[in-house]
């Protein structure tokens, strides 16, 4: 059993394998967040929307429980496909039909890339339909220009009336973490292996800014990334001597209270050992391929969260 508990905020688990679901649960990571985004290939149709959205909350939620981790899911129309508008305008407008469904935390992610118009009103578009709804709202921030695509996030969700307390800012860095705390919003980081944000600093920005409103999460996808960034940046942490305390709200309790505002996370049974039952299918389908199922009732863990 592994010694502490993870949520991992922002992973794409359709692009990972069983391996890698095995090994997360296996280093302690009980939930993640699957936020819909651009799958490397640019969709050409909305029916393809229609079936990946179904995936987040269907097929990728199944995949998951089958190794004990609790799979939640965001769903929005990403900035970069929000650069071809025909198809824009239709996406859209099935962003409601999957937003409230079960197991959905969060719009997202969304925000911007290059900075277009397009990606613009795309976002607000979205973060009005969140307020409505009363939703959290994970951002993505572009790559190029990080800084000036975070404060105009921030800029427009608050013009739009997005509460800062159901706003998660991701793929933050040291230059950017100061305007979003200021601001109220989350500050997600997204944990990259050899470039862009790495474990070792992130260990020195949580040092710096202390555990409230941060977050920890992999975006591990399709490209180079890692699905174990979380529970790796948590031992690196204590290793450099951070306050445990510091550590789990970075890698568990802050995630969790950010989306549990969504009223779809049952906080009380991912205290609990997950329960796991591979005879289980989903649409007669299994993630086997003729081994033995797994059947684990849950239980109270031991794990000191
Ligand atoms: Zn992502």
């Amino acid at each position: 059993m592994p010694s502490a508990r993870f949520f991992d905020p922002h992973i794409h688990c359709t692009s990972r394998t069983t391996d890698d679901l095995e090994a997360m649960a296996a280093a302690g990571v009980r939930a993640v967040i699957e936020p819909a985004f651009w799958l490397g290939q640019p969709r050409t149709t909305v029916g393809s929307f229609v079936d990946y959205f179904s995936a987040l909350v269907g097929w990728e939620r199944f995949r998951a429980s089958q190794f004990g981790i609790a799979h939640y899911c965001a769903i929005g129309l990403n900035s970069k496909e929000a650069n071809n508008e025909a198809l824009a305008k239709d996406v859209l407008e099935l962003v409601p039909r999957f937003a409230l469904k079960e197991g959905v935390v969060a719009v997202g992610e969304i925000g911007y890339d290059e900075i277009t118009k397009a990606e613009e009103r795309a976002y607000q578009w979205q973060l009005e339909f969140a307020r409505k709804n009363d939703m959290v709202v994970m951002v993505h921030s572009p790559h190029r220009d990080k800084k000036n695509g975070i404060r105009r996030s921030l800029a427009v969700a608050k013009e739009v009336g997005v509460p800062m307390a159901k706003l998660v800012i991701d793929h933050n860095n040291e230059e950017t973490v100061q305007d979003v705390l200021d601001a109220g919003a989350w500050a997600a980081f997204t944990i990259y292996p050899f470039t862009k944000m790495g474990s070792e600093r992130m260990v020195q920005i949580l040092e710096k800014y202390g555990p409230e409103r941060l977050i920890v999460d992999s975006s591990a996808d399709w490209g180079v990334s890692d699905p174990l960034s979380v529970p790796r940046t948590a031992a690196l942490m204590l290793q450099r001597g951070i306050d445990p305390e510091w550590v789990r709200r970075a890698t568990w309790q802050n995630a969790l209270d950010a989306y549990a505002q969504s009223g779809q996370i049952d906080v009380d049974a991912l205290l609990k050992s997950p329960e796991i039952d591979q005879s289980k299918l989903f649409n007669d389908n299994s993630v086997l391929r003729g081994q033995a199922p797994r059947v684990l009732g849950a239980q109270p863990s031991g794990v000191p969260n």
